[in-house]
């Protein structure tokens, strides 16, 4: 009886043990489940939604060409890689013309498009004015010393400009600066929807850059440069580009011999646009002017003046405003591709 107890205990033991074996078999499958499905369902969750935040930035069109590759194996990642990405843009000493620039402590910024769309074209947008100080500070208005050919805001004849002018004012009281701003952040998001990379002179209040900096970081970074201007004339005037003036001895002078065309081209583009989108042009959309920017240009360069003291700047004039460039920076570039 002893032994048979001996023996019917053992068995229960080895019972006990077996099954609890089994439990915690059981147990180890039932937390490696777990484990599968705490690793998929988050990742599926977040690449749902960041697929559907992505979405809700792209056009249609664009909608389509990224849910057709979410089909791909890949899909997940790819999100990731479609965002605008940006880098900072410090002045360069050793850059072309540097030497005359006196105030350049101030940085830009350079945002890349999405790869899906990207145009491989920089379009440098400066909005004008908004350097604090930059009225003290005078710079020599050509590279080679030489006197101005035209008035406007410093004489005909003098050699030496404001190295930023502080611009005018609204007959609202606002200053120019706050509005050129404005529509350069607005025409910065429409040119990279546009698949265009856009280097932003100036997105605050102040840059310290003048405007020769400005001009020699777009020679340098970008593949064309718009400065955006409001005029002093207070009567609704239109828009209009300062061309470049047609004395032979100005348009013989370097750097303005080998780029006033483009310089002209390019006005002449953005112009045509904005009276396409509804704008109406004062005679006939250009002004010949010698100016700081385009005396040191080297890429196709334009001041444009996109109205003057009495025009509205509602947000919807200032979209249509940006619109109007955007389409008017395509036709140019499809008119004089990039080499
Ligand atoms: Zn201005």
């Amino acid at each position: 009886m002893k032994h048979m107890r001996k023996i019917l205990s053992l068995l229960l033991a080895v019972t006990v043990i077996f099954s609890l074996t089994g439990c915690i078999q059981n147990l180890k499958l039932g937390s490696n489940a777990v484990k599968n499905i705490d690793k998929k369902e988050p990742a599926a969750v977040s690449a749902a939604s960041g697929t559907a935040a992505v979405e809700s930035v792209l056009s249609p069109a664009e909608s389509e060409v990224l849910s057709e590759s979410s089909a791909e194996p890949a899909a997940v990642s790819q999100p990731a890689a479609e965002e605008v990405t940006s880098e900072v843009i410090a002045f360069d000493p050793s850059w072309e013309y540097a030497a005359n620039s006196k105030i350049n402590s101030g940085t830009a910024t350079l945002y890349h498009a999405k790869p899906t769309g990207s145009r491989g074209i920089v379009v440098c947008v400066n909005a004008g004015h908004g350097t604090k100080g930059g009225s003290d500070v005078k710079t020599l208005c050509h590279p080679d010393g030489s006197p101005k050919v035209t008035g406007g805001t410093t004489e005909s004849g003098a050699t030496e400009a404001m190295a930023v002018s502080s611009g005018m004012t609204f007959l609202d009281g606002t200053p120019e600066a706050v509005v050129t701003l404005k529509l350069a952040l607005v025409l910065k998001d429409k040119l990279l929807d546009a698949g265009f990379d856009v280097l932003m002179i100036r997105e605050t209040d102040d840059v310290q850059l003048d405007n020769i900096a400005r001009t020699v970081m777009a020679n340098n970074m970008a593949d064309c440069h718009i400065a955006l201007h409001y005029d002093s004339t207070d009567f609704d005037k239109g828009v209009f580009f300062f061309s470049v003036p047609s004395a032979d001895v100005y348009r013989s002078m370097e750097p303005v011999a080998s780029h006033w065309q483009e310089h002209n081209a390019l006005g002449e583009a953005l112009v045509s646009s904005l009276e396409l989108a509804g704008f109406k042009l004062f005679e006939g959309g250009a002004m010949e002017m010698d100016l700081t920017q385009t005396s040191y240009s080297t890429v196709p360069s334009v001041d444009i003046e996109v109205g003057d003291a009495a025009s509205k700047y509602t947000d919807d004039i200032l979209n249509s405003t940006a619109d109007g460039l955007v389409l008017g920076v395509d036709s140019f570039f499809k008119a004089n591709p990039k080499s």
